[in-house]
């Protein structure tokens, strides 16, 4: 570490690091890839962290060049533009919008530098909060800012997960205390059981969106209590429930400390339903009765559920809940049993505090993450409005979308910016604008393609390298890791969740159909796999193992590969660099997914069964149906899905991209290519979906029903 000194020049640099509004925007990206490349890629793209380790020549050197300078300064404009713009889509669109919109979730995956996400509902949070910067939406997030994050995945010899928890230092990540208005660190009391838990609250900054994560590891707290915080969906449901009422309970309080007071309150996910306690305590406290009070709560309180496996949602005894809440009541304490009715649902296995009911119960809307999976949100809570029927229920149906600038490799940026209307960035939700996709030729898309798939083989071998070099690992485990991968071979990506309705094995399914295709000449198929299991899913970990021992089985030639630690910037060089974006769970259980949209925008096309996003985003000529004749039995259907995807590939897949030129350019592949990223760069944007939430759900929350 040296620490240089910041030339007076170079003077907002730090301020830029750290704040992660950088990610996607490509001039702030290459200051810091300007200013010390190998120390970029060394660092995984932290510039907190580079800003500790470059050297001082360096610096000095870039304070002197001109070229430098020009892209630091239009870098640090276009964040001061940012976080101030007027006249942005949300204040054209509700000119008398007033107060903010405070959005809770558990996991936010905003960065691979800042591990306080496990999965796919931090990469929507994440991606949610992003978009809202860049419609001018007044959005403060809530979370956690867990010590020791998320765990990193390493595999055994057998491949069996291990799980290594790191602890983060603070000082390499992109976060600062948050700081009252009346100047001080905030810390918040939150009750927990007979006593109070302090937490003190670290700020993110998204360009004009900001985050407050709560941390529960202070001094003054018993060391059991310090611990709670500590990982992200580490601890039993004991801890589980304490997390729970720190982020609902604690999360008004860290607002409510800032000074903010929004008119919107969206709960993402049922994890943080306990802020409907806090406000309805609060409102009573004002004078309200109960009823009032919980009428005015649900006026402003929104609700997005996102998983139809039942295990997805939390349900505590309520004798637990009871425990643990046991200080929390206040003047809500002569209205308890009423409350705890809120929570009161019986999901097969008796009556327990359910936080999706909860949720539901006191959301005045709510809604699912596909049009299918809203379909299906409505039918499985049906008990929740006993006299409503099925299509009457309060449940919409938003589908997700992922944040473009965050997702789109630079390849592809260069060429819509090429090709594309000059106003395409600010109009990528438009499908109109897409149309000119068909126009860039098809050399230079083949050219961006082959380039995205080079860059993922580079990685992934430098990783492999790594791995034999430190931790002397193998030659069968260095295989394994990918380094015998084909850069000119057809390519499928498979990475997500190990876990049982995801089917990781279901191409295995036939060992010799596999075989065939992975070893047929001159046109061979090859699969990178990647995914952590969760740390309590022994079905999922074994999954893993089982993908594993095929990695490194000689039987399959070096064609199947495991990508060891999924995280962002694994899912960036993966998603951007494989030829075909594989997905085969079991419908209906996979509520939407977004891997497939990240791939498709980059010109990878989906392999998918009908289930989530897929079931309408496929066009019939954007991507691949795994879309079986028959099933029946769990059995039989994975024997159908196997075989419908077989004949895919078979048919139609492996085919096509072969089918080249006499330049060598497979022309049917690209038109699949094109059609891939004009049909659902637009529609699965999350700027179609934020601007979605808006005008459905945020602007009638506020009371602002009549957009201009
Ligand atoms: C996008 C993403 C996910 C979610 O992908 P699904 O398709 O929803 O399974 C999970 N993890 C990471 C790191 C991602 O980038």
């Amino acid at each position: 570490m040296t620490n240089p000194l910041i030339p007076e020049r170079l003077r907002r640099l730090p301020e830029l690091a750290a704040d992660l509004w950088w990610t996607w925007n490509s001039e702030a990206r290459e200051v810091f890839r300007r200013l010390d490349y190998p120390l970029w890629r060394q660092t995984a793209h932290n510039p907190v962290l580079m800003l500790q380790q470059l050297s001082q020549e360096m610096l000095n050197l870039a304070a002197s060049d001109a070229r430098f300078l020009t892209t630091y300064d239009g870098a640090l404009n276009a964040l001061d533009a940012a976080r101030n713009a007027r006249n942005t889509w949300w204040q054209k669109k509700f000119p008398d919008a007033t107060g903010p919109i405070a959005y809770f979730s558990a996991e936010f995956a905003l960065h691979q530098s800042l591990p306080i996400y496990a999965g796919g509902l931090g990469v929507l949070a994440g991606d949610h909060c992003k978009e809202a910067g860049d419609l001018g939406i007044p959005l403060i997030g809530v979370g956690f800012m867990y010590p020791q994050g998320y765990f990193h995945q390493a595999v055994s010899p057998e491949g069996w997960q291990q799980e290594l928890y790191e602890r983060l230092n603070w000082a390499q990540a992109p976060v600062e205390p948050a700081i009252t208005p009346e100047g001080q660190p905030c810390v918040i009391a939150v009750p927990l059981g007979s006593r109070s838990v302090l937490a003190s609250v670290w700020r993110v900054r998204l360009g004009r969106v900001q985050l407050y994560l709560l941390d529960t590891d202070l001094e003054e707290n018993a060391p059991w209590d310090r611990e709670l915080s500590a990982r992200l969906y580490g601890g039993d449901r004991e801890t589980r429930v304490q997390q729970e009422i720190i982020l609902g309970i604690g999360g008004v309080r860290v607002l409510q400390a800032m000074g903010v007071t929004p008119t919107v309150w969206h709960l993402n996910e049922g994890h943080a339903a306990f802020v409907v306690l806090q406000r309805i305590r609060d409102l009573i406290e004002r004078g309200e009765s109960f009823e009032s009070a919980l009428a005015e709560v649900r006026r402003t309180t929104v609700f997005t559920t996102h998983t139809p496996v039942p295990a997805g949602h939390d349900a505590f005894p309520f004798s637990l809940v009871e425990t643990h809440l046991a200080g929390a009541w206040g003047t809500l304490g002569s209205y308890r049993d009423k409350f705890m009715a809120l929570g009161d649902y019986d999901n097969g296995s008796g009556p327990m505090f359910n936080m999706t009911a909860l949720a539901l119960r006191t959301a005045g809307a709510t809604n699912g993450v596909s049009q299918l999976h809203g379909q299906v949100t409505r039918e499985m809570w049906g008990p929740i409005w006993p006299d409503v029927p099925d299509d009457k229920r309060p449940v919409r149906a938003i589908t997700n979308g992922v944040h473009i600038p965050t997702w789109l490799s630079a390849e592809m940026l260069a060429l819509f910016d090429k090709y594309l209307s000059p106003d395409w960035r600010d109009a990528h939700d438009d499908p109109a604008t897409w149309d000119r996709v068909m126009g860039i030729p098809d050399d230079v898309l083949w050219g961006a393609r082959n380039a995205l798939r080079e860059y993922l083989f580079a990685f992934i071998r430098e990783r492999a390298r790594q791995r034999w070099k430190d931790e002397h690992v193998s030659a069968a485990r260095v295989v394994a890791a990918g380094t015998l991968l084909d850069p000119n071979a057809l390519t499928l990506g498979f990475a997500r969740r190990f876990t049982g309705y995801k089917r990781p094995e279901l191409i295995f399914h036939n060992p010799d159909r596999l075989l065939g295709l992975l070893n047929a000449a001159r046109r061979p198929v090859q699969i990178v796999f990647a995914g952590k299991a969760h740390p309590a899913d022994e079905t999922g970990k074994h999954h893993l193992q089982q993908v594993y021992r095929r990695a490194i089985d000689p039987i399959f030639g070096g064609r199947i590969a495991f990508v060891d630690d999924y995280d962002l910037h694994v899912a960036h060089f993966l998603v951007q660099g494989c030829d075909v974006w594989l997905n085969n769970p079991r419908k209906p259980l996979e509520a939407s997914g977004t891997s497939g949209m990240k791939a498709s925008v980059n010109g990878v096309p989906h392999l998918s069964i009908g289930d989530g996003w897929w079931a309408e985003g496929f066009t019939g000529d954007n991507g691949w149906l795994i879309d079986p004749k028959f099933s029946g039995d769990q059995d039989a259907t994975d024997a159908a899905d196997a075989e419908a995807l077989y004949r895919l590939l078979e048919r139609e897949i492996v085919p096509t991209f072969y089918d080249r030129d006499s330049n060598g350019i497979p022309r049917r592949w690209l038109a699949y290519v094109r059609r891939a990223i004009a049909s659902v760069t637009p529609r699965f944007s999350a700027r179609r979906m934020v601007k979605q939430y808006a005008e459905e759900l945020y602007s009638t929350a506020a009371g602002k029903t009549t957009p201009v």
